[in-house]
């Protein structure tokens, strides 16, 4: 397995003295969830739009609250309102965040394991053996993961279920502050069972769908809606597992096209650095001669 630090990549691409990475043959690149694993039910249909659950989750991490934000390295969950163009009482709130696919194509894309399933459910990040790359970008289907371009040493971020709460015993942040019933957090069998009950005791204000259950070969994030899932935003995809068609892909694409997406990732840093002393420099220049 590839165990390269990535501050020490970024070193070596700055120096010149980037060698070619040789993507491993093997890897382990997704553990199956289990029928026990954990899963989240979101109901579109009861959701108030109140964005608790957008606070409880960066409070979590220290993370000032702003309006209206868009997924992002500090926002790993975005609540958002769809309206109707011509009828606009005719609305829904839609929550986004990693929907914890059972087998994740950004699993399957990372080429030194950063990302993993877990068998309780959430997909988790490992930032001390991530290279950069960002195949786990490209790879998900629902563009979940971020990058933070504006620091030093950039880290992909995304939502990873609170795995730190549930290895405690805990229910997820956003569950928690949720209280009014949108979330619900169980097991996801469970969560599909519930899901089923409702949109069956209220088929006139459900879609008859609960997305997650089959998309992507199934994801541990289920939603329930009363407005079409794909008009809040939510793509329409296959029922296949992503990762037989990535992983092929990935291995026939030569090594040396993590070390050009690192060194990208590098001269994107270097130039924004330079942006930002010029800007100051001339701050400076402009306060001496007023
Ligand atoms: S939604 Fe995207 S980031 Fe989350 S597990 Fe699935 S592929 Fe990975
Ligand atoms: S950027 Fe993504 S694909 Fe690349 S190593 Fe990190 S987690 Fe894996
Ligand atoms: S599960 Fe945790 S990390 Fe994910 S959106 Fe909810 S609070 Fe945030």
């Amino acid at each position: 397995m590839m165990t390269m630090d990535r501050r020490e990549f970024l070193k070596s691409t700055g120096m010149g003295l980037a060698g070619l990475i040789v993507l491993p043959e093997t890897i382990n690149h997704s553990e199956i969830a289990s029928e026990d694993a954990y899963g989240i039910l979101y109901d579109a249909k009861a959701c108030i739009g109140c964005r608790e659950c957008e606070s409880a989750c960066k409070g979590r991490r220290d993370i000032p609250t702003i309006n209206e934000p868009e997924l992002d390295a500090d926002n790993w969950t975005i609540i958002k309102l769809y309206q109707e163009d011509n009828n606009q009482s005719v609305y829904s709130f839609i929550k986004r965040n990693c929907m914890h696919c059972i087998d994740p194509a950004c699993v399957s894309a990372c080429p030194v394991g950063a990302m993993q399933k877990t068998p309780e459910g959430p997909v988790i990040y490992d930032e001390t053996i991530c290279i950069g790359c960002r195949y786990c970008m490209a790879a998900c289907p629902f563009d979940i993961p971020k990058y933070e371009w504006e620091e030093v040493f950039p880290r992909v971020q995304k939502c990873d279920m609170c795995a730190d709460r549930i290895a405690e015993g805990k229910h997820p942040a956003c569950v928690e502050a949720c209280k009014i019933g949108a979330l619900k957090f169980g097991r996801r069998s469970d969560m599909l069972a519930e899901a089923h009950e409702r949109i069956e005791s209220d088929p006139v204000n459900y879609v008859d769908k609960v997305y997650g259950e089959n998309e992507v070969g199934g994801t541990s994030v289920l939603i329930i809606s009363k407005v079409a899932h794909d008009k809040l935003g939510l793509p329409v995809l296959t029922s296949s597992s992503l990762p037989s068609l990535t992983w092929p892909w990935m291995k026939a694409v030569p090594g040396v096209a993590v070390v050009v997406a690192t060194l990208m990732t590098f001269l994107y840093w270097i130039t924004g650095r330079k942006l930002k002393v010029a800007v100051q420099e001339e701050s400076i220049n402009d306060s001496n001669q007023s």
